[in-house]
């Protein structure tokens, strides 16, 4: 199981995705829709529990995803 605690963000992790977010080749769209605001809060971020801890990866609207290597 997991806990509240495991879903969060620490300094590092936040400034890795903070970057990337800015960074990476994005498409500025989604399939054949155009995006509103690509790469200016089209940011989702997916924590995954495990038995080791929790994973953390960042996804943006263009498809663009990002692994943290945190574990
Ligand atoms: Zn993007």
């Amino acid at each position: 199981m997991f806990t509240a605690r495991d879903f969060h963000l620490n300094e590092d992790e936040y400034e890795a995705i903070q970057k990337w977010a800015g960074n990476h080749n994005c498409k500025c769209r989604v399939g054949d829709r155009p995006s509103r605001s690509c790469c200016g809060g089209e940011i989702s971020v997916v924590f995954t529990p495990t038995s080791i801890g929790t994973a953390i990866s960042a996804v943006c609207v263009c498809g663009e995803k990002l692994e943290l290597d945190n574990l």
